[in-house]
């Protein structure tokens, strides 16, 4: 038992959800003349339409890099940003509704719409912090992130049907890597002994990675991001802990002592400096979970 207890990873979002507070603002990407004006909620998703569109497209994303799209308030200049796009991206599932929102004040309710994570085939979700609810983060396995980029695809070449054998083309390559990028995370994951791949999370954003590539989540710090978790929760997850056994003292000191190792600066809606891309993002976090569990 012991042995497991001693690799748990304590995984935290600490440091993307401080920088969201920050209150730093999209800046809109000046459209380029005779290019698809693509409006997406947040930087991740941004990132997948830049690849599907090349230089068709002009990209802008809502939620700043480093923003928390959870917890994200719409400003008065997204109103704005939203009445000239030709397309917009979201993800639905709860994640983004507050798109939904500025739309209806940008009166843009003619603008095309596309919810990356909603219907998709072959998707089966896994339950949201609340009943009723289901879980957002589908991005965070790659296999579901390529059902996003297909339906980019299909609105690209709908929006803009002349350029429809380039979006396809470059879907194909983005494609490509994705694959290899998935092949790469499980590769990663296999090599670390299947008893230490335990993970408490921060905000339940690792289910779909976890379930496709072989992690078990233990518990989740917080019932939503942006929210300090609560005494009352907290004391429900350390028991939900010691009911796995965990030794009181371990408890107690929670990521300072022995065998618990935390890990606070993963990504997930959001890309950084650090982060670039979607690829980027998903590497840093492997990298860093495989890391910590080794
Ligand atoms: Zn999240």
């Amino acid at each position: 038992m012991t042995r497991w207890l001693s690799t748990i990873a304590l995984i935290g979002l600490l440091g993307t959800l401080a920088a969201a507070c920050g209150g730093e603002t999209a800046s809109p990407t000046a459209p380029q003349p005779g290019t698809v004006m693509v409006v997406a909620t947040t930087t991740v998703f941004a990132d997948l339409v830049r690849n599907v569109g090349g230089s068709y497209v002009t990209v802008t994303s809502l939620v700043p890099n480093g923003g928390d799209v959870h917890t994200y308030e719409p400003k008065p200049n997204d109103v704005r940003t939203i009445a000239d796009a030709d397309l917009l991206v979201m993800n639905g599932l709860g994640l983004d509704d507050w798109l939904l929102t500025v739309i209806g004040s940008a009166s843009a309710s003619g603008t095309p719409l596309i919810k990356l994570g909603v219907d998709l085939p072959g998707v089966e979700l896994l339950p949201g912090d609340t009943p009723g609810t289901q879980n957002p983060h589908l991005w965070m396995d790659v296999s579901y992130a390529k059902l996003y980029v297909d339906r980019i695809d299909q609105a690209l070449q709908q929006v803009d049907p002349a350029h429809a054998s380039a979006y396809a083309s470059q879907t194909a390559s983005y494609e490509n890597q994705l694959d290899a990028l998935d092949t790469e995370i499980h590769d990663d994951m296999a090599a670390v002994p299947e008893a230490n791949r335990r993970i408490v999370t921060y905000h339940d954003a690792f289910p779909y990675y976890a379930r496709e590539y072989g992690l078990t989540v233990v518990g989740v710090a917080v019932e939503a991001p942006g929210q300090e978790p609560s005494a009352q929760y907290t004391a429900q997850l350390i028991q939900a802990i010691r009911d796995e056994q965990f030794p009181t003292q371990l408890v107690d000191t929670l990521g300072q002592d022995t065998g618990t190792k935390v890990v606070s600066d993963l990504y997930d809606g959001s890309l950084s400096d650090q982060v670039p891309s979607y690829v980027a993002l998903m590497r840093w976090d492997t990298d860093k979970i495989v890391a910590a569990l080794q």
